[in-house]
């Protein structure tokens, strides 16, 4: 049997750059796609004569009529310069969905963690469980970026905190501005307290996973209940 995975065409229909360097795209989705919040797809990114694999977090949900991501577009990157001159209307390949960074069933609170574009398999996530679980059911949302101008959807965070009472969220900068009067410092400096029995889930880059999850650990959260992503 064969275990290759689907390969389909998607249209960009829309391109908007939401903070430094980053940009929210969404693609039409194709027929017979489906997929869990968390997972990702690769496109297959023209290059010379070859296509290089480039893995995109799903921001949108399952039952939305388009697919959407968040990419933060690095200078000389060949996906980065890919998609920065890719034109509305224009088809690319991708493959998916992939990876099982998804939310597991557990009847105790949540605890997510992102940080920069990290936040874009997250969000979908924390819809997904907020839409099965009652309000009972905790969430909880610790997003870290650098400064005030990468942030980015924190009114669709806001509008989720209206529309689901169980989900609440915090933001920290590390480096912000004199005028910033939120949360200051790395993701590290504001982990709950009390979450031993939470389920967490992580994403960003390597350096933010490997010290929040030791975090976690000495705060006595069990090692199968602590799941990642790493960028
Ligand atoms: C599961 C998964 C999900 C992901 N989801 C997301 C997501 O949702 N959003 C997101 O933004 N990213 C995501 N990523 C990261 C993404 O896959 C890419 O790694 C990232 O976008 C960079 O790709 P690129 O092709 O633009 O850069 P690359 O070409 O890979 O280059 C990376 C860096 O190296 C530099 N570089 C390249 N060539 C040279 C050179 N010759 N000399 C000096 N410097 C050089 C580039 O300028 C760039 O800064 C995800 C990764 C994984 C594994």
């Amino acid at each position: 049997m064969s275990t290759s995975i689907q390969g389909y065409i998607v249209t960009l229909l829309e391109k908007k750059e939401i903070a430094k360097h980053v940009f929210e795209l969404r693609f039409s989705k194709p027929e017979g796609f489906s997929y869990t919040p968390g997972q990702f797809v690769q496109f297959l990114i023209p290059n010379l004569e070859k296509k290089t694999p480039r893995a995109y977090s799903i921001s949108s949900l399952p039952n939305d009529d388009y697919l959407e991501f968040c990419i933060k577009f690095l200078d000389g990157g060949i996906a980065s310069e890919y998609f920065r001159s890719l034109n509305i209307g224009v088809a690319t390949e991708c493959k998916g969905p992939l990876g099982r960074f998804m939310v597991k069933d557990n009847p105790h609170e949540t605890f997510f963690v992102a940080t920069g574009v990290g936040l874009a398999p997250i969000i979908g996530m924390i819809r997904s469980l907020a839409e099965k679980k009652n309000e009972a059911h905790k969430i909880h949302l610790l997003f870290g970026v650098r400064e005030e101008d990468d942030l980015f959807w924190i009114e669709r965070l806001e509008s989720m905190k209206q529309q689901y009472p169980q989900f609440d969220f915090a933001v920290t900068l590390s480096r912000p501005t004199l005028q910033w009067t939120g949360l200051k410092g790395r993701v590290t400096d504001h982990i709950l307290q009390d979450i031993g029995t939470h389920a967490c889930y992580l994403c960003g880059n390597v350096d933010m996973v490997k010290d929040v999850r030791t975090i976690l650990l000495e705060n006595g959260v069990h090692a199968e209940n602590i799941h990642f992503e790493i960028f």
